[in-house]
C-alpha cells in the first residue's frame, strides 16, 4: 500500500467516528440483501447496478447525504461489490493537491468505484479537476511554468464517483450537479435498528433476548453505527456481569451505565439542551455562542447533534438562533420560563 493510500485509508477510518473500526468493518454488510431499511434508495440502486452491468458501463456518479453512521460508506462498498469492481476510498480533506487526485484516478480499473467521504471538504483546485475527471474521464496535467507551460490531457478509464457528505448545503452547486443520483439517508425506525442489532449479534456469536434488541434499538438515536456500538458495549456487560447472554435487564443496566437515557439521548445531547435552557432561558441562542459554551466545533454540533434533536422535536432553529422546545424542558425535567421565545414551541 502506498503512503498516500495508507493515509487516505487512515483518514477514512478517522472520519468514521468509530470506537472500534475493526469490528465496525466486520459488521458492515457488503450486499444489498444484508443492508436493512432505506428501501427506496436500495431498490433504485439495484436497478442502476443491474443496468450498468448489462451495458458494461460504470454506475452513474452517486452522492449520499445524511448524518454520520447511517450507511453512506456501506452503500459505496455495496455498489462496488454488487457491480463486481474494486472500491477505492479516500477522504475529501486528505486529497490536498491535484497530484494526489491524479494518483487516485490513474490507478482505477474500468468501472471501479472511487469513494470520497466528506466530499464537501475538497479544496477548490482539487474539486475543479474532479469535474473534468467525472465528466470526460480525463485529467489535465500542467507541465512547466509561465509561458512555457504545457497542458497534457491524461485519459482515464470510465469509473464511478461516489461522494458522501453530512450536509448537502455545504456542497458547491457545480459539484452537486455532477452526480446522476443523489440519495438522502434518513434516521432508521426502531424495527429496522432491531434487525441490524440482531444481525450483528449473530455475527458476534452473541445470544440476544428479543427484549434486549428492542431496548437497544429504541435508544440508538436512529443510527446503525450507534446501535452496533451499544450492542458491543452491552455484550461486555453481559460477559462480565451476567452469564454472557444479553437479556433485557442487562441491556437496560448497560445503557444506564453508558449514560444513554430513555429517549436515547447521550450525555452530549443533554448537555447541549441544558446549556440552552439553563444559560439562555431556552433560547434563542446563536450557534457560535453554543459552540464556544460547549467547547465543540460548530460543524460537529450541526452535523452530529442537531439533526437528531431537531428530528425528535427537542430543538428548533429560528432566524435568531437555536431554541429548546417544550419537549426538551419536559424531557430534562426543567420548568419552562414564561414569556420566553421557547414558550412558542
Ligand atoms: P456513514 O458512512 O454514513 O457514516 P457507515 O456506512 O460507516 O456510515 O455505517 C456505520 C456502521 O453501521 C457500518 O459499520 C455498518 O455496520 C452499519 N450500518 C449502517 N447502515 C446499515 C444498514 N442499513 N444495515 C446494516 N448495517 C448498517
Amino acid at each position: 500500500m502506498s503512503e498516500q493510500e495508507a493515509r487516505a485509508n487512515q483518514d477514512l477510518t478517522a472520519s468514521e467516528h468509530s470506537d472500534d473500526p475493526v469490528l465496525d468493518r466486520s459488521l458492515r454488510p457488503d450486499h444489498f440483501a444484508d443492508f436493512v431499511g432505506q428501501e427506496q434508495i436500495k431498490s433504485n440502486l439495484r436497478v442502476f447496478v443491474e443496468a450498468a452491468r448489462q451495458r458494461n458501463e460504470p454506475i452513474d456518479h452517486t452522492l449520499f447525504c445524511g448524518p454520520p453512521g447511517l450507511g453512506k460508506t456501506t452503500l459505496a462498498l455495496i455498489l462496488a461489490s454488487e457491480r463486481g469492481v474494486t472500491l477505492h476510498s479516500a477522504s475529501g480533506p486528505a486529497i490536498e493537491h491535484k497530484g494526489q487526485l491524479a494518483a487516485l484516478l490513474t490507478k482505477l480499473e474500468p468501472n471501479d468505484v472511487l469513494f470520497i467521504d466528506e466530499i464537501h471538504r475538497l479544496n477548490a483546485t482539487v474539486e475543479e479537476n474532479l469535474y473534468t475527471a467525472v465528466e470526460d474521464f480525463r485529467i489535465d496535467i500542467v507541465n512547466g511554468d509561465g509561458p512555457y507551460a504545457q497542458t497534457l490531457q491524461l485519459p482515464l478509464v470510465p469509473f464511478t464517483l461516489v461522494g458522501a457528505t453530512t450536509r448537502t448545503g455545504l456542497l458547491t452547486n457545480p459539484m452537486r450537479s455532477r452526480f446522476g443520483y443523489v440519495a438522502r439517508l434518513d434516521y432508521y425506525p426502531d424495527d429496522a435498528l432491531r434487525l441490524i442489532i440482531e444481525r450483528s449479534a449473530g455475527l458476534l456469536g452473541l445470544s440476544l433476548a428479543k427484549e434486549a434488541g428492542h431496548e437497544l434499538a429504541r435508544r440508538s438515536r436512529g443510527t446503525p453505527r450507534i446501535a452496533n456500538r451499544l450492542l458491543r458495549r452491552a455484550r461486555d456487560f453481559a460477559q462480565v456481569l451476567s452469564d454472557g447472554k444479553l437479556d433485557g435487564s442487562t441491556a437496560r443496566e448497560a445503557l444506564e451505565r453508558l449514560d444513554v437515557d430513555e429517549a436515547g439521548l447521550d450525555q452530549m445531547d443533554r448537555r447541549y439542551l441544558t446549556v440552552i435552557i439553563d444559560h439562555y432561558d431556552g433560547g434563542p441562542v446563536g450557534i457560535e455562542t453554543l459552540a464556544a459554551a460547549l467547547s465543540e466545533p460548530r460543524d460537529t454540533l450541526e452535523d452530529v447533534y442537531e439533526p437528531y434533536l431537531l428530528q425528535r422535536g427537542l430543538l428548533a432553529r429560528t432566524a435568531r438562533g437555536r431554541v429548546a422546545t417544550r419537549h426538551a424542558f419536559e424531557h430534562l425535567g426543567k420548568k419552562q420560563p414564561t414569556g420566553t421565545q421557547s414558550g412558542l414551541f
